[in-house]
């Protein structure tokens, strides 16, 4: 073999392992993680590392802080009937999900999906039960923990509160930030300088512009939950960026 070819081979070979390494381009994002189909708990470490094997754009997970400031990932604000903002965080530690797995600190859940980046973190930040200043607290511990882990990179926000929103993006102006309780216009997140929207399903059918205005913003639309094959089409069909499903193996099914 002579030497051009042996630099083609070798150009060929680094453009295959760049590729493998590469952000997936689906629209997937799997809510919290690939559970349903799998056997794994929603919101558990098992149920990203499905979503990462699926090559799925995303996986979306929930976090809360404890009663002594350690985040934890779950959806509800209790487990099994302990409420998580609380309780402290060794009581936290100590309590198992359906599939074996200890409830995951956020530390934990940012550990299992950074040596990879095919799939975007997206994480959202819980509304606190306690009061605002709980939530920006939370807020900001989140922010602190993706930098000191360095999962910025693969790492996006999402919020209820409009004011959580505010803050990530005030504390990390280049992560993607995208508020989730679609009651703003894409004009006014724009003006608010935050990244898009994460509307509910019914939101995006009540406002039909909003894609339209949205890309026409610049900003990035993704919408929840969408589970149905007839909905997954209206969106495709829509144009929407990102769909959040229960289902990620049948939309990137039906987008392969
Ligand atoms: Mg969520």
């Amino acid at each position: 073999m002579n030497k051009n070819s042996l630099l083609i081979l070798a150009g060929l070979l680094l453009c295959i392992v760049f590729e493998s390494m590469a952000q997936s381009k689906n629209k997937v994002i799997a809510h919290r993680g690939a559970w349903k189909n799998t056997g794994a708990t929603e919101n558990s470490i098992g149920a990203l590392e499905h979503a990462i094997k699926l090559k799925c754009y995303g996986s979306e997970f929930d976090v809360h802080m404890s009663a002594d400031s350690v985040l934890f990932v779950n959806h509800d604000h209790t487990i099994k009937g302990t409420d998580i903002e609380k309780t402290s965080a060794k009581e936290l530690s100590e309590i198992k999900l359906s599939n074996g797995e200890n409830l995951p600190t956020l530390e934990a859940y940012l550990k299992a999906g950074a040596n990879q980046k095919k799939t975007r973190l997206i994480l959202e930040i819980k509304t606190s039960r306690l009061g605002k200043e709980r939530s920006m607290a939370l807020a900001t511990k989140c922010v602190a923990l993706v930098k000191e882990l360095k999962v910025g990179k693969i790492t996006d926000y999402i919020a209820f509160d409009y004011d959580v929103c505010l803050k990530v993006k005030q504390l990390t102006p280049k992560a993607h930030v995208q508020y989730l309780n679609g009651d703003k216009t894409p004009a006014e997140i724009k003006a608010a300088g935050l990244d898009g929207i994460d509307y509910h399903l019914g939101v995006f059918k009540k406002h039909e512009s909003y894609i339209r205005e949205a890309k026409e913003n610049g900003l990035v639309t993704n919408v929840w939950t969408v589970n149905s094959k007839a909905d997954m089409q209206y969106f495709l069909d829509n144009k929407v960026d990102y769909i959040t499903t229960n289902e990620p193996e049948a939309l990137l099914e039906m987008t392969k």
